[in-house]
């Protein structure tokens, strides 16, 4: 392994433990919602990408499951028939920054890659997404005053199993790595594709959520989108302008 090789492993296990969840967020983060109800949500990061987006589309169509898609805008402007698609049969789309640099949010000044991501994301499906999910989840201070200001809720996770390694893991260890873990307002990340790759092959993921959902069901669990398990608005009104109280925006 060459020195530049091990220091961005070093730092990049420090971010993900200072920056993302469980413990980072600095408070702006959902991580899950309200432990009293048995629902939970999927969610989808990284997409969206052909053909693995539209087969996980498929599946969850046959599952009748709606779900919330974090998509990269560069992914958005490759593949907006996706994008639609999702949009059109009920799931929820959320912005992912426009690149995948988890580098963008560090920097003190900035927005760019949230804004130009909203923009991408409202031509396609005609309204401006609520929910923003971090690269690699590393959220700075300044970062989530930034998305506040825009009038967006940072979204989190509380299960987090190994569907974004390549070669993939079988859906068989994922589902036995969440299982243990679920609890009523679970939010579970997971990964429709890979980021910026215009064509991605996975077949795993989708064999998860299918092996997952009568589990789950059986349990006495529904699986919800994001929106709906935290009882926030899934798209914020049609002007990008700066809101400075918090998230209390008129819709
Ligand atoms: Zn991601």
């Amino acid at each position: 392994m060459s020195l530049k090789t091990a220091v961005t492993r070093v730092v990049d296990q420090i971010g993900n433990l200072i920056l993302s969840p469980p413990y980072g967020g600095f408070g702006y983060y959902y991580n899950h919602g309200p432990r009293t109800r048995r629902a939970v949500a999927f969610t989808f990061d990284d997409g969206p990408g052909k053909p693995c987006t539209e087969q996980l589309l498929d599946t969850l169509g046959e599952l009748g499951v709606k779900a919330t898609f974090f998509c990269v805008g560069l992914s958005v402007q490759w593949h907006p028939d996706v994008v639609q698609r999702a949009f059109t049969e009920g799931h929820v789309i959320g912005n992912h920054s426009m690149m995948h640099s988890r580098k963008a949010g560090l920097l003190l000044r900035g927005g760019e890659h949230i804004d130009a991501a909203d923009d991408a994301i409202a031509q396609v499906i005609g309204c401006r997404p609520h929910l923003y999910r971090p690269p690699w989840g590393w959220l700075t201070p300044w970062e989530g005053q930034r998305l506040r200001q825009r009038g967006y809720a940072v979204i989190g996770w509380d299960i987090y199993p190994d569907d974004w390694k390549v070669p993939e893991v079988p859906a068989e260890h994922l589902v036995a790595q969440i299982k243990p873990l679920v609890k009523p307002g679970s939010i579970i990340l997971m990964h429709d594709s890979v980021s910026n790759q215009i064509r991605w092959e996975k077949t795993e993921t989708a064999r998860a959520v299918r092996l997952l959902t009568p589990w789950l069901r059986s349990e006495g669990y529904e699986i919800v989108t994001v929106p709906e398990l935290l009882g926030l608005p899934a798209y914020r009104s049609s002007s990008r302008v700066p809101n400075t109280e918090g998230f209390d925006v008129k819709w």
